[in-house]
């Protein structure tokens, strides 16, 4: 078998994402492609021996079954750094370290991350070495185009992975096969049959301890900034001609360019919440103001609508919803899509026929198509059937995909640059307006569906 030698170097190796989802990803990847010679090298500020590294790789690969022994020769090689990744020394050791020319993981605070990428410029990087940023890129529209000056210096944009690990490849292609695999879909993806389209990422799940990030960004940076935007672009976006990288990375670019918040008015576009005190499942919780680590003066939201319109000859006058929220009553991942109702139902036919839906679930990726038949007790009576498939899903869990892009230099999955700037360009006046308080935040009770007096679309 043909060996494909790579090196990852993690930063913050030691922290959360590191050791929860990164190491644990990669475990899997490596079972899943035994062609993949990999040396994992690993750094932060805590310091481990290497029998101490190789223990916390080892547990973190646990999840993953070793057939080819790939994960037992990665876990002998792997080794760890005690290092300041600020430092332009430190990071030239690091450098060093490495057999292949690197893929570089930034696992560190975002303000930490702008520091090492400052610290790289010093430096002459292998040719070949990649970079991969997380959520969130930048603070604002500002921040993330100075991020990416920084690193347009450092590497070319295609060697870049702003990671979006919530669009798994599977989740694309998925999209991607519905819409243009098929005849019969494809014809209604515009404004002449849809009347409305809903992207929804609804979590029962509080703030579990997690105030320091979250309570800087909230629900909509949190979601809508970094995830639903890009689901809103493959959604929407025109066929690509290939699924190479600069395909659908430009496709996706344009329709974001095209998107604007409803009405340009801030302050109808969007409407925020956050919850209150409540039971839930047989737990008790606290409001969010009164959660460890909160300034309830920020005024975070937990929960967040926004209303959009993509500005083209496809879609225009069409409404699309983006919301997000925590500690609500019920789990729900979807895009719906609902179309305008039939133009005329004969006399006769009795019962209410609805407009048809289609309801995209993800993760598990599912199809359900609710339509209207007749029958099945009398055929002069209309019923509303759904019918319903499962996707395939994906072999590797969201952070082996990411992992997979990044050694194979693959940026598909990635976003670009411009999209990433493009998406803060977006809400830029939403913040603008919730900053300045200009929309009142609402409150909804830990367990329901959100604030009462929410109903419809805002600014519909
Ligand atoms: P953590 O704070 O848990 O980890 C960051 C790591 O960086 C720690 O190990 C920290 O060490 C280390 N570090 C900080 N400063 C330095 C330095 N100067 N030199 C070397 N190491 C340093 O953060 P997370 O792992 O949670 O998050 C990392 C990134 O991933 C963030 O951008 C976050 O937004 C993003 N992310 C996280 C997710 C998650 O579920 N955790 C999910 C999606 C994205 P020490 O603790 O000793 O200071």
């Amino acid at each position: 078998m043909d060996q494909r030698a790579a090196t990852l170097l993690i930063l913050g190796a030691s922290g959360d994402l590191s050791s929860r989802l990164l190491m644990p990803g990669l475990g899997q990847l490596l079972a899943a492609d035994p062609s993949l010679d990999l040396q994992l090298l690993g750094a932060g500020v805590e310091e481990y021996t290497v029998e101490e590294w190789q223990a916390r790789v080892t547990e973190a690969f646990s999840g993953a079954e070793d057939t080819d022994g790939n994960l037992a020769r990665a876990i002998e090689k792997t080794r760890y750094l005690t290092a300041d990744v600020t430092t332009t020394a430190d990071m030239q050791r690091l450098l060093d370290a490495c057999d292949n020319p690197p893929a570089i993981y930034f696992a560190l605070p975002p303000a930490v991350t702008v520091r090492s990428c400052e610290a790289l410029r010093a430096l002459d990087l292998p040719k070949g070495t990649s970079l991969a940023l997380e959520k969130p890129f930048g603070t604002n529209e500002e921040s993330a185009h100075s991020l990416n000056e920084l690193l347009r210096g450092l590497v070319p944009e295609d060697r870049v992975q702003r990671v979006d690990h919530f669009l798994g490849r599977s989740t694309v292609l998925n999209l991607m096969g519905l819409r243009f695999a098929n005849r019969i879909f494809e014809p209604l993806w515009n404004n002449q049959h849809v009347q409305s389209v809903e992207i929804v990422y609804d979590e029962q799940l509080a703030l579990e301890n997690r105030a320091r990030y979250y309570d800087q960004a909230g629900a909509l940076i949190d979601m809508i900034q970094s995830h639903l935007l890009q689901v809103l672009a493959v959604f929407a976006m025109e066929p690509p001609t290939t699924l190479h990288a600069e395909d659908v990375r430009d496709a996706k670019g344009i329709l974001l360019r095209s998107t604007r918040i409803w009405g340009d008015d801030p302050k109808t576009a969007g409407r925020r919440a956050r919850y209150t005190a409540g039971e839930f499942e047989g737990r008790s919780l606290p409001s969010y103001a009164d959660e460890e680590g909160v300034d309830p003066a920020r005024k975070t939201e937990t929960l967040a609508e926004l209303t959009v319109e993509v500005q083209n000859w496809r879609w225009a006058g069409v409404p699309f919803l983006l919301r997000s929220g925590k500690a609500l009553g019920a789990r729900r991942r979807e895009i719906l899509v609902t179309f305008k109702p039939a133009p005329h139902i004969p006399d006769g036919l009795q019962g209410t026929a609805l407009p048809d839906r289609m309801r995209i679930s993800l993760s598990p990726d599912e199809l359900a198509l609710e339509i209207n038949v007749n029958g099945p007790g009398d055929p002069d009576y209309i019923d509303r059937v759904s019918l319903d498939v499962a996707f395939q899903p994906g072999t590797l869990p969201a952070y082996g995909e990411v992992l997979q892009g990044i050694v194979k230099g693959d940026p598909t999955l990635a976003v670009r640059g411009d999209t990433a700037e493009q998406c803060w360009h977006i809400l830029e006046p939403v913040l603008a307006a919730w900053r300045a308080d200009e929309v009142p935040l609402d409150e909804y009770p830990v367990g329901s569906t959100g604030p009462e007096s929410w109903s419809g679309l805002p600014g519909i």
